[in-house]
């Protein structure tokens, strides 16, 4: 193996391989080392029996609006998309059982939705933003644009987001929205409290949460993310670091597994390269980037540990040291079963060709069901209460319509998901979800009997969890199986994550840049860290991509460039 390139990437997860595949295409030398044997992080697929394929990790594609499908092709290299006839729904503890559909087959949302909240002005804007233009454009404004530099005061009629709702709903769209938390734009829309219950856990489950003031844009436009892509990769989210990984292979990249590396070399403030571990595949040998080198792994492991620590100053590592990579900690159960469950009013509330391949059950009101369970997880720190509304759960499965996940005539309920406390601050220790793993998979269990009376235990064949200190077992990316990175908190959105200073990907040490999900906009395999890195590093003159590359139109130079 050569021990020069231009760039080398230490870490091969979603963020470094996508990132590879962006700087292979655009002709720099790339070498990208991941310590696993395999190369995805939280993209993985597991078959924990034979023919049931299921994601323990990454499970719905929330990218669909990420110019890396088209700038790299990722078609070309095996990406498959399985549209989705209906992605939500939900049920309330009375029965109700309503399907909201997707953006494949927005009849079905249309027909529900003049069923439960006739005429509400947020109905209507509902529906419209599932179509045309309006959702890939907000979306990119709020998670494929780099944070602006921290130190711009920039006026919020000014931000891009608000921008894109001003030029679609205009003499609809309110400056005061932009202060609004979602709970509240949620009320001044919608009249149908499930609805807004949905909303807030959807929100939730992309980064904000819907009482945050000022978040109403960002936390709704989590909840398009998923609306607008509606659908998951074809063989589940493994199949899409593979179009990736592809990708970055056909352009040139070099990427070697079973390769940790050990240390960032620096030298005279610059970084230089790396040193892989002694137990490495290639033991203490150095590599050498003529150009950059970007840390694909979370902040922490890359100051703390990586970068020695003379190379930084002292306040700056305590800054680091401070963040907390602990919050959107997940419990994940999956059900094999002979018949979907049967919800509410029978077998005609979701008939099998337009299941809900995600069922939020029981979700009656935000007050009953999303702050009880928030305020379980993350106010007392402690598992939710193993009572029916404090067990809100997402309830999902692909194999509807992606027949690779299951065989014939059996199903797969995965993941069926619910917060937990990150396994560090739980009141019950740091092992209490594992200990009491048993005791809450019988009572997501019931909760799923009560609404649903067809998952006795003949249906159910198989029950396997992966609570979140496991996922951290499996991959130490993902710290207490944070699905997020860094704790769910406001100032950990744009150009405030990770801290101000790394907001826009570059570091104190020259020729060393961020590319994890710790950065901004965060968790989820989005392809929007490296997206909007590569903005930086054009400014910064180390790569020069072909005119297949289109910058975020929002985009915001530093004022010196
Ligand atoms: C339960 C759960 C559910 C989720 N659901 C979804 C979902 O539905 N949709 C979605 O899009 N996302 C979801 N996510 C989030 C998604 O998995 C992550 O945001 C994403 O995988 C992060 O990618 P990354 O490249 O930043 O980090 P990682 O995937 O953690 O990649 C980092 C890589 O670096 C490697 N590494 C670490 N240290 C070193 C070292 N010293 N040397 C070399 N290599 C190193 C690691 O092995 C790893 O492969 C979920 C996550 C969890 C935990």
């Amino acid at each position: 193996m050569e021990d020069r390139f231009d760039v080398i990437i230490v870490g091969g997860g979603h963020n470094g391989t996508t990132l590879a595949a962006y700087l292979a295409k655009s002709g720099r030398s790339v070498c990208v080392l991941e310590s696993r044997p395999e190369c995805g992080g939280g993209q993985e697929n597991t078959e924990p029996i034979p023919g049931f394929r299921i994601d323990p990790h990454a499970t719905y594609l929330y990218g669909a609006a990420a110019p890396g499908f088209e700038q790299l092709e990722l078609g070309r290299f095996g990406y498959r998309h399985v549209p989705y006839r209906s992605t939500a729904g939900l049920v309330t503890s009375a029965g109700e059982a309503v399907n909201l559909g997707s953006r494949w087959d927005p009849e079905i949302a249309t027909e529900n939705l003049m069923r439960v909240a006739p005429g509400s002005l947020g109905t209507g804007m509902l529906l419209g933003s599932l179509q045309g233009d309006l959702a890939t454009e907000l979306l990119r404004a709020l998670f494929w644009t780099p944070p602006y530099p921290a130190e711009l005061d920039v006026d919020p009629m000014d931000l891009p987001w608000a921008k894109v709702m001003d030029k679609y709903f205009s003499g609809m769209f309110k400056p005061e929205w932009l202060e609004m938390s979602l709970v509240e734009l949620l009320d001044e829309l919608l009249d149908y409290e499930p609805l807004k219950t949905l909303y807030s856990f959807a929100a939730w489950y992309c980064g904000a949460h819907p009482a945050w003031e000022g978040m109403a844009l960002p936390a709704l436009g989590g909840v398009l993310m998923f609306g607008h892509s509606s659908g998951s990769p074809r063989g589940g989210m493994h199949t899409y670091a593979h179009a990736i990984i592809r990708c970055a292979l056909h352009h040139g990249a070099r990427i070697v597994t079973n390769s940790p590396v050990e240390r960032i070399l620096v030298e005279n403030g610059r970084a230089v390269g790396v040193e892989l571990a002694e137990g490495s595949s290639h033991p203490g040998r150095r590599i050498y980037a003529d150009d950059f080198v970007v840390s694909a792994v979370d902040v922490q492991h890359t100051f703390l540990q990586l970068v020695d620590g003379s190379h930084t100053d002292v306040s700056f590592r305590r800054r680091v040291s401070d963040i907390s990579l602990k919050g959107g900690s997940l419990y994940v159960a999956s059900v094999v079963c002979r018949e979907l469950p049967r919800y509410g009013d029978g077998a005609d509330a979701f008939p099998i060709e337009k299941y809900p391949s995600c069922v939020v059950v029981p979700c009656d009101s935000r007050e009953a069901n999303f702050f009880a369970q928030t305020e379980d997880v993350y106010s007392f720190n402690r598992a939710p209460l193993l009572e029916d509304d404090h067990l809100t759960m997402m309830v999902c499965t692909h194999d509807v319509y992606d027949p690779t996940r299951a065989p014939e005539g059996y199903h797969v309920l995965s993941p069926i998901y619910l917060e937990m406390p990150p396994p560090q601050y739980d009141v019950s220790g740091a092992a209490g979800v594992n200990r009491d793993k048993a005791e809450i998979t019988d009572a997501v269990l019931r909760v799923l009997r009560t609404h649903a009376p067809n998952m006795t235990d003949a249906n159910i064949e198989h029950v396997f969890v992966n609570t979140p200190y496991d996922s951290e077992f499996r991959n130490a990316g993902l710290t207490g199986g944070n699905w997020y990175a860094i704790r769910q908190s406001a100032d950990q959105w744009f150009s405030g994550r990770p801290l101000p200073e790394l907001s826009r990907y570059r570091t104190p040490i020259d020729d060393l840049y961020l590319c994890n999900q710790t950065s901004h906009p965060g968790g989820l395999c989005l392809m929007a860290v490296p997206y909007n890195l590569m903005h930086i590093l054009i400014e910064d003159g180390k790569v020069d991509p072909g005119p297949w590359w289109y910058p975020a139109p929002w985009h915001m130079p530093a004022p010196a460039a």
